[in-house]
């Protein structure tokens, strides 16, 4: 089964009403492989997802960086999932490292979310990965197969997950994986897909990689087997995040 390489943009808590039309500017002139070959996401901030919508380019979508548990109501600060499938936003990133470490979201808080935004029709970036002391303590398939295993335990249809493995140490460090670092444990993810979930999702579930990708070093990562794309922090707010999509060829 194949699966189409990915590649998502988060800018996270970046930009201006300027910047962020600049960036898309820069997007809607890139040329890239077409729809057949890759599916471009870029995730904006809340406040600038509706001006990026009506200005991005058709062949790219959008993602929010987060939603809410649960449905909406009296949640201060909070943006549901019905909200973004009222704006005909098609994509959320769910369980980011800076969301699960500086806001403590758990594993079992972001399988909620990650099912009850499915729940709503929405399709879902689920991160995972460990921090540095979990890789130099050799628990690094444990703690993404725990993170993994909250989701499925919550989650039956897997059509619209794509798995994002991103090693806390290499968010923003500029200390990305190796290829075969990355390729490790993509590889052991999708085993353990295939152990407890199924074969078949084993086989179609794209697993991207995620932590200081840029455009020197996204070609040798997506030649990995089990690398079906990116999920790209700082890169994504400036040109290079083209180089990147043109990885996928
Ligand atoms: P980075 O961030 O590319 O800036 O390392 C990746 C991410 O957090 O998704």
């Amino acid at each position: 089964m194949g699966r189409k390489f990915f590649v998502g943009g988060n800018w996270k808590c970046n930009g201006t009403f300027d910047e962020v039309k600049k960036i898309v500017n820069i997007l809607n002139e890139g040329q890239v492989p077409s729809q057949d070959v890759v599916e471009v996401v870029v995730s904006p901030p809340y406040v600038f997802i509706p001006v990026v919508k009506s200005l991005l380019r058709p062949d790219f979508h959008v993602a929010a960086q987060n939603c809410w548990v649960k449905k909406g109501g009296a949640f201060t600060g909070e943006v549901s999932a019905e909200m973004l499938v009222n704006l005909e936003v098609p994509w959320v990133i769910l369980g980011h490292s800076e969301r699960r470490l500086i806001l403590g979201e758990s594993n079992e808080f972001v399988a909620d979310k990650v099912a009850y935004a499915l729940s709503q029709g929405l399709k879902v970036i689920a991160c995972v990965g460990e921090t540095l002391e979990q890789r130099e303590a050799g628990t690094t398939v444990e703690v993404v197969a725990a993170q993994t295993k909250a989701i499925t335990e919550k989650v039956k249809d897997w059509t619209n997950i794509v798995l994002a493995y991103e090693p806390v140490w290499a968010i923003g460090t500029g200390k990305v994986a190796s290829p075969a670092q990355a390729q490790e444990v993509h590889s052991e993810l999708r085993k353990w897909l295939q152990a407890n979930v199924s074969s078949e999702v084993a086989a179609s579930t794209r697993i991207i990689y995620g932590g200081s990708v840029n455009g020197a070093n996204s070609k040798e990562l997506a030649g990995q087997p089990d690398i079906d794309g990116f999920l790209v922090g700082g890169a994504s707010l400036k040109p290079e995040f083209i180089d990147i999509i043109k990885s996928a060829e």
